[in-house]
């Protein structure tokens, strides 16, 4: 897994495209999949805050990051849709993963280099 908890993300692709946030959850689920009719069931997904809204009995107003009534919320977004962003270059990358002498697994900016968290 190359996403977590905390970690800023942007969406890649679908309406959301190019949206950033921070990643509040990381979901593993066999149904989610099937019962949203995505081509992967066993996707993992991740809650973006303040991405992917959906909004319950009431429509949207201003500006969709408000956290302002608790009638909105975050719909979780297929793991595939998004990319890390790396804190050092601000970029949406891909990661790498290396291990330290001691034995901790980390995570690297391919596009910069640097370590992540
Ligand atoms: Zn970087």
């Amino acid at each position: 897994m190359h996403i977590k908890t905390g970690d800023t993300v942007e969406i890649i692709s679908g309406e959301n495209k190019g949206d950033r946030g921070e990643v509040q959850r990381v979901m593993r689920s066999r149904l989610a999949g099937r019962q949203q009719g995505q081509p992967n069931p066993d996707g993992v997904r991740v809650i973006v805050a303040g991405v992917n809204i959906i909004t319950k009995h009431q429509r949207r107003t201003g500006n969709v990051r408000t956290q302002t009534g608790r009638i909105e919320r975050e719909a979780p977004i297929h793991i595939s849709n998004v990319m890390l962003i790396c804190p050092s270059c601000n970029k949406a990358t891909r990661v790498g993963h290396e291990l330290t002498a001691d034995g901790r697994k980390l995570r690297r900016c391919k596009k910069c280099g640097k370590t992540i968290e």
